[in-house]
């Protein structure tokens, strides 16, 4: 993901800040925060709590390299609230992590396990490291370095990561071993995303790119549009990119473009999707393949029922939201819209359905692998996808109803459907002592 710029503005400073294309996570999220509780009744107190994160834990990672140095790497877990249900979020491996980004991305995830009512809170942790610089062998041992390091504060109870960028279903096995190894039981479900062999869901990869098909006919059927009279233009051919167009189209739909960092196909009757590699079978192969080559830029202003970005944050902004010529937008990515380009759109009446309910479809199914690791019971794949249509239709009809209800943004009916189940949570817990 494009990695947005950070403020320099002070943690102390909970008012919400103005909505700006350089605006940082942390404020992003703090500032949906503020919107949200503007639209409710809920006691300023609750508001002020989850303002901050209940906790950051900070670490220093000694890795030895293969060539016998020893390099000190910084780690963060920021553990947001756990008032719904243990701290949930992914690791993430990346240059860039920080402490402020690490918060404010696990306030997304407040916000996005609530929407979907799992019984989970929210948190964010990573490593700040280029991993590509990593040996498999260095990568490891950060990895059981930094699960030593966090074992008090993470646990099936207390905090369970996931995979983030930079991390894969490799990287939580080893986390899963290390913990298990110092708790003397093997304990799957302190991680999910986790390959199936030692307790991973079928159906994890893909549930991310489900969640935003399931969520694109909720949205058509929602406004009397046959999906098979539907087009969608997909940036990213990744994880979520390409799961996403191959159930559009065999749902039906016509997918006219799909990208990815070199560049978009174009096909205007429709691409057959299942014929081009995704990027995990062959990474940056869309072009490779494409009779009609046309650039990212093009592809998100393509005049096109459904715009789906699915690549990296802060692709649609002030620059170029007055020319998106989609319908409706259905966020794939994180954060792809920026906040002034958000509010371009609302104006253009061209519904923006959000991140935090369209590829929640990943969290959804981590909860289905935790669920598995304490029952100790593996499901099936059908299971699992049915189980995941069940729940993306439920937080569907809470976030409609609340549309319909307070006549606000799509965006905004999710947060008020999140934050209010978290007050009620708040409020019926009380403030202990
Ligand atoms: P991925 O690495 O599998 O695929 C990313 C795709 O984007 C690739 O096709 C790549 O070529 C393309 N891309 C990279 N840079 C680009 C650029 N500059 N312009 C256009 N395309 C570009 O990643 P993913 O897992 O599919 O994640 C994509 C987005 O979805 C990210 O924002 C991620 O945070 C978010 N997301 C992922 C998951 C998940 O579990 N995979 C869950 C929720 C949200």
């Amino acid at each position: 993901m494009a990695s947005k710029t950070e403020s320099a503005r002070d943690e102390s400073d909970d008012a919400p800040a103005e909505s700006t294309d350089s605006e940082s996570t942390l404020e992003t999220a703090r500032r949906q925060l503020h919107r949200a509780a503007g639209h409710l009744d809920i006691d300023q107190n609750i508001v002020e709590r989850l303002n901050y994160p209940k906790k950051v834990h900070e670490v220093t990672i000694p890795i030895e390299r293969d060539d016998g140095s020893v390099d000190v790497f910084t780690g963060y877990r920021a553990q947001h609230d756990s008032v719904r249900g243990p701290f949930k979020g992914g690791l993430r491996y990346h240059p860039d992590v920080t402490r402020d980004e690490c918060v404010g991305l696990g306030m997304w995830m407040t916000w996005k396990c609530a929407v979907m009512d799992l019984p989970f809170g929210g948190a964010k942790g990573g490593v700040a490291v280029n991993p590509k610089e990593l040996s498999g062998g260095e990568k490891e041992r950060l990895t059981r370095r930094f699960a030593q390091e966090l074992r008090d504060n993470i646990g099936p109870n207390q905090d369970i990561p996931a995979p983030d960028m930079g991390t894969d279903p490799q990287t939580m096995a080893w986390l899963m071993d290390a913990y298990s190894m110092q708790e003397g039981e093997t304990t799957p479900g302190v991680v999910t995303g986790k390959p199936p062999v030692v307790g991973g869901s079928e159906g994890r990869e893909e549930a991310p790119g489900r969640s935003v098909a399931i969520i694109t006919q909720l949205v058509c059927e929602y406004y009397d549009r046959r999906l098979e009279d539907t087009t969608v233009a997909i940036q990213g051919y990744g994880s979520v990119g390409a799961n996403a167009a191959r159930l559009l189209d065999e749902w039906g739909a016509t997918v006219v473009a799909i990208s990815d960092v070199n560049g978009a196909m174009y096909e205007p009757d429709g691409i057959e999707t299942a014929a081009v590699p995704s990027h995990d079978e062959e990474p940056e192969a869309v072009t490779a393949y494409a009779d009609t080559v046309i650039s990212n830029d093009e592809l998100l202003t393509l005049d096109v029922d459904v715009l789906v970005p699915a690549a990296l944050g802060n692709v649609i902004t002030e620059e170029n939201a007055d020319a998106i010529a989609a319908d409706f937008v259905v966020e794939g990515a994180n954060g792809p819209t920026t906040s002034t380009a958000d509010s371009i759109l609302a104006e253009r009446d061209i519904a923006v359905i959000p991140d935090i309910l369209a590829n929640a479809g990943g969290v959804t199914v981590s909860y289905f692998e935790w669920l598995q690791d304490i029952n100790r019971r593996a499901w099936s794949l059908e299971r699992v996808n049915d189980e995941l249509e069940v729940e993306m239709q439920a937080a569907w009809d809470a976030v409609r109803s609340e549309f319909e209800r307070s006549d606000v943004t799509w965006r905004d009916a999710a947060y008020i459907v999140a934050l209010s189940r978290l007050a009620d949570a708040h409020e019926a817990r009380g403030l202990w002592p």
